[in-house]
Formats: structure tokens, C-alpha cells, sequence
């Protein structure tokens, strides 16, 4: 079966007002399939004048004026769509980003939970009554931004759509939505099923094109009321100041360099697959992958001997195939990962995967590869690398653990894996870090948890009922009635 049978819909287009329209400069890009190198579709080229369609669309659309019941069952109803195409999107988004078949299911079944959580809190957000002076009823409305801009990278699509324009729909925003250029095919398929499932004709529209074109001109356009970026920090910078100049609200998702911290009493078997599979899950390229793994001295021998005898296990191969881990999303990206390595002393290699025999010449495979007794301050152990490349950093003491584990720019995901209570709550107040798991590491998961991080990682919160509050503003009326 070839992508080419699971594509209903047209992906040369750009879906603006409910229609699919060619991009007005009627150029395409090619859409490649990381694991042979192929073009797998070419899709639009879209610019400032499809952008501007997209935000008029959306500004003069339905979607606000539905009752709060109304969303949520168009919502809900997205999701049950989702649920019945969960084999076709897995197979698109598997080609597209190369990831896995297991995993890209697992993305699928994720949007739809999106849509499902988000569906059932259309209406159970709301207001409040303020206690004011005598003679006065005060309130407090939740209102839409108005048109809200979604910028989205390539390495979830799906789950990263259903929790950004997920979100922002549930409270009656109209949505533009710019997927990346290097893997935009569920995108255009989620706009075609939530046409199907009712929603309505300027509520979500959808710009494929490169990151300095399109996405440039929707961060820019005094139009869009809201922006959300998840991506990295060098575009985070612009979007946040082209938002500055027209004065809207941004929520930043940047990347992370998120450390799991493991201690002498840690059950080391239930750790175990967590520690590994959080650094090399979608090849390493996870905002929360935990690149970092922070090792108490006296089970630094033991852990790092479990977790090499692991990293050895693992096949890297296409995504068809269906193996531990896929390709890197493109060559670029092999060289930014492998230019990372290229400065590491090889000597700290303590494992290496194995790419099989049979993966295409064409595609971008990088083995996984876990690196032991790196120093805090080694760019191995501060930078974002965004490949299947694990550090693992030893220390003595719980200080000292935390101040490795705060020792970086970003601050998204953190674990620590203890069966001391006490510490427990020490670390998790005292960790400089969006979400901290303790004695679990939920990478990407949790559709109900809110999400996002602190310094270099940016900051707003995606997921749970906390995302909606971003995506609404509040106004309050005070009456005066004596
Ligand atoms: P990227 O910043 O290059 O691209 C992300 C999106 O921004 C794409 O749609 C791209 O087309 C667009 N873009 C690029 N230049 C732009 C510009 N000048 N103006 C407007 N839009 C522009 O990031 P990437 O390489 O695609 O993704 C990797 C990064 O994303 C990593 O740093 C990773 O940590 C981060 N990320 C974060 C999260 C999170 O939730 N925190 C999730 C996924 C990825």
C-alpha cells in the first residue's frame, strides 16, 4: 500500500473557508519521506495572500457565535471521525515523519483524546461572581481571543494540532493553522475530517508553505489575536517579537534538555525503560526527550550496564517496518545531530544502536547512541540536540543532582526516580521545570496534564483545562444597581 491510497484529500492545497484552494502563488514544495528519501506528495507553497484568506476566513466565521454545547459535540464528534481513520492517519504521519507505525498510532489515538478531553470542556468553563461593594453585581465572562494562530513543528504533528487548535476551538477562537513544511500531511487530514464532522466553514484553516513565508506572514498579521509556536528558540524569538509589534498574546513551546535524576534507592528495573525509551523515542527529536540522565555514584556501574545492554537491543530502520526507532526527519538534521557528536570524545560511547541491513540508502539514520561520564558543563549535556543521544552525568549528593539538573537554559520535563518520600517533595518543588514526573517520565503524554516549560523553553501552558484559560480572555462587568 502506497501513501498515495490514504490521501482523500488534495495535498497541494491549502484549505481556507471550508474549500480546498490552490496557494495564490501556485507553487508546491516536495514533501519527502525521511525513511528512502522519496517524495512522498507535493504540497502548497502558501504565502502572505493565502494567509490573509485564511484570517479573513476565519474572522468572519460561525465558530464564535456556536453555544459552548454546540462546540463540544463538534468537537467530540472530531474525534470519534479520528478514532475510525486512526490505521490511515498513523500510516500518513509514519511516512511523513518517519516515525514508527506503533508510535504514529499512538499519535493518532492522542489527537482524538484531545478532541474527546476537549469536547467534554466546552462547557464547563466559565465565569465567576465577584463579592464587590454594596449595590453591585460583578461577573466574570470568558471571551475568544478571536482568529488564533497555530505555528506547528514536524515532529508531532498530530498531537501537537490536537492541543493547540484543539484547544483554542473549545473556546470559540477561529483557527490558521501553518504546519511545517517537512511533514504537514495530518494536518490537511485533520482539517478534511473536522469539515466532516461539522465544523463550520472558516473555523480552521489550514496554510502549508515554508517557515519564513507563511509562517512570517500569519505571526505577523494584524489579524490574528492569539499566537501559538511550538518549536525552537531562534523562531520563538521572532514570532514573540512580531507579536510584540501588534501587541498580542504568544504561548511559546521551545525544546528542552530535560535531565531524570535517579538515586542509590531507586527501583532500577521499573526505571528502565523510561530512562531509554524518554532519549530515543521518535529518534530523540521530543521537545520532553530526557537527554540528560543523572546517575547516583554508588549505581552508576549497575544503571549504566542496564541501560547500554538496552540501547544495544534496539533496531533503527524505516517506519513501515515498524522497529524501535525510525529515521532522523531529514538530512539537515542528521548533520546538526551528527555535528553535535562530532565534538564528543568517543571514548565516553558506552552504547550504540543498530541500523538493520535493509533500511533504504536514501534515509536519514542515526543509531542511538548513549554517552557516560559526561561532565554538566560538556555541550553534550547542555545542548538541545534533538537526536537519539543520551548523556548520562554521575553525582554524589541531592544538591549536587539539583544543581546539575537546574544547570542548563531550558526547563521543561523533569523525573526523579527515589523510594524517599521526603525527597520526593524537595526536588519537585525545588526543580526549575514546566512538569516533574516522580518515579514515571511522561514524555508527550498526558492530554489532561498541563504542559510547557520555563526559561528557554518557553512559556504559556498547553494541555488540560489550564490551556483553555490562555485561550480566552477574561472581562469582567461590573453593574451597578443599587
Ligand atoms: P522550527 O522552529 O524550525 O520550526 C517550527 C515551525 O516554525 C515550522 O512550522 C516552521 O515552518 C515555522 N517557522 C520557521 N521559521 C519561521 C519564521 N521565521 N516565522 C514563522 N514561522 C517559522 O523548529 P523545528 O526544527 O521544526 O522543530 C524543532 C524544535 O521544536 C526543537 O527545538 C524542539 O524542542 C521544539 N519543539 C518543542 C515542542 C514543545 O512542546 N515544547 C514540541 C515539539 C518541538
Amino acid at each position: 500500500m502506497s501513501v498515495q491510497d490514504d490521501l482523500w484529500f488534495d495535498p497541494s492545497k491549502c484549505f481556507i473557508a471550508g474549500k480546498w484552494v490552490a496557494p495564490a502563488g501556485g507553487e508546491t514544495l516536495s514533501l519527502e519521506n525521511p525513511s528512502d528519501g522519496s517524495e512522498i506528495a507535493r504540497i502548497a507553497r502558501g504565502g502572505r495572500t493565502d494567509v490573509d484568506a485564511a484570517a479573513h476566513a476565519a474572522m468572519n466565521g460561525e465558530w464564535g457565535r456556536k453555544t459552548a454545547l454546540e462546540r463540544g459535540r463538534i468537537l467530540t464528534r472530531i474525534g470519534q471521525l479520528v478514532l475510525e481513520r486512526v490505521d490511515e492517519l498513523a500510516r500518513l504521519e509514519a511516512a511523513d515523519v518517519g516515525k514508527p507505525l506503533k508510535q504514529a498510532r499512538a499519535d493518532a489515538v492522542a489527537l482524538a483524546r484531545y478532541m474527546e478531553f476537549y469536547g467534554g470542556a466546552a462547557d464547563k468553563i466559565h465565569g465567576e461572581t465577584i463579592p464587590y461593594l454594596d449595590g453591585y453585581t460583578v461577573y466574570t465572562l470568558r471571551e475568544p481571543h478571536g482568529v488564533t494562530g497555530h505555528i506547528v513543528p514536524w515532529n508531532y504533528p498530530m498531537q501537537i494540532i490536537g492541543r493547540s487548535v484543539g484547544g483554542a476551538l473549545t473556546m470559540g477562537n477561529a483557527a490558521v493553522l501553518k504546519p511545517a513544511e517537512e511533514a504537514c500531511l495530518t494536518a490537511l487530514a485533520f482539517a478534511a475530517i473536522a469539515q466532516e464532522a461539522g465544523l463550520p466553514e472558516g473555523a480552521l484553516n489550514v496554510v502549508p508553505g515554508l517557515g519564513e513565508e507563511a509562517g512570517a506572514a500569519l505571526s505577523s498579521h494584524p489579524d490574528i489575536n492569539h499566537i501559538s509556536f511550538t518549536g525552537s528558540v531562534g523562531v520563538g524569538v521572532l514570532i514573540q517579537k512580531a507579536a510584540a509589534e501588534n501587541i498580542v498574546p504568544v504561548t511559546l513551546e521551545l525544546g528542552g534538555k530535560s535531565p531524570q535524576i535517579v538515586f542509590e534507592d531507586a527501583d532500577l528495573d521499573a526505571a528502565l525503560p523510561f530512562l531509554v525509551n524518554a532519549g530515543v523515542q521518535n529518534a530523540g527529536q521530543t521537545c520532553s526527550a530526557s537527554s540528560r540522565i543523572l546517575v547516583q555514584r554508588g549505581i552508576y556501574d549497575k544503571l549504566t550496564a542496564m541501560m547500554a545492554e538496552r540501547y544495544r537491543a534496539l533496531k533503527v530502520g524505516p517506519a513501515m517496518a515498524d522497529l524501535d526507532v525510525g529515521p532522523l526527519i531529514s538530512a539537515r538534521q542528521k548533520e546538526i545531530v551528527e555535528g553535535f557528536v562530532s565534538h564528543a570524545d568517543p571514548a565516553h560511547i558506552l552504547a550504540q544502536a543498530s541500523v538493520v541491513d535493509s533500511a533504504p540508502e536514501g534515509g536519514h539514520y542515526f543509531p542511538p547512541t548513549l554517552y557516560g561520564g559526561i561532565d554538566p558543563d560538556d555541550p553534550l549535556a547542555q545542548n538541545e540536540i534533538f537526536g537519539p543521544v543520551q548523556a548520562i552525568i554521575p553525582f554524589d549528593t541531592e544538591a549536587e543532582a539539583l544543581k546539575i539538573a537546574n544547570g542548563t537554559a531550558y526547563g521543561l520535563v523533569a523525573s526523579i526516580w527515589t523510594r524517599d518520600g521526603a525527597r520526593q517533595m524537595r526536588l519537585a518543588k525545588a526543580i526549575k521545570s514546566g512538569q516533574v514526573f516522580i518515579n514515571n517520565y511522561g514524555a508527550g503524554g498526558g492530554v489532561e496534564l498541563p504542559f510547557g516549560g520555563v526559561g528557554k523553553s518557553g512559556h504559556g501552558r498547553a494541555k488540560g483545562f489550564e490551556a483553555l484559560y490562555g485561550f480566552s480572555v477574561l472581562k469582567t462587568v461590573a453593574a451597578h444597581h443599587g
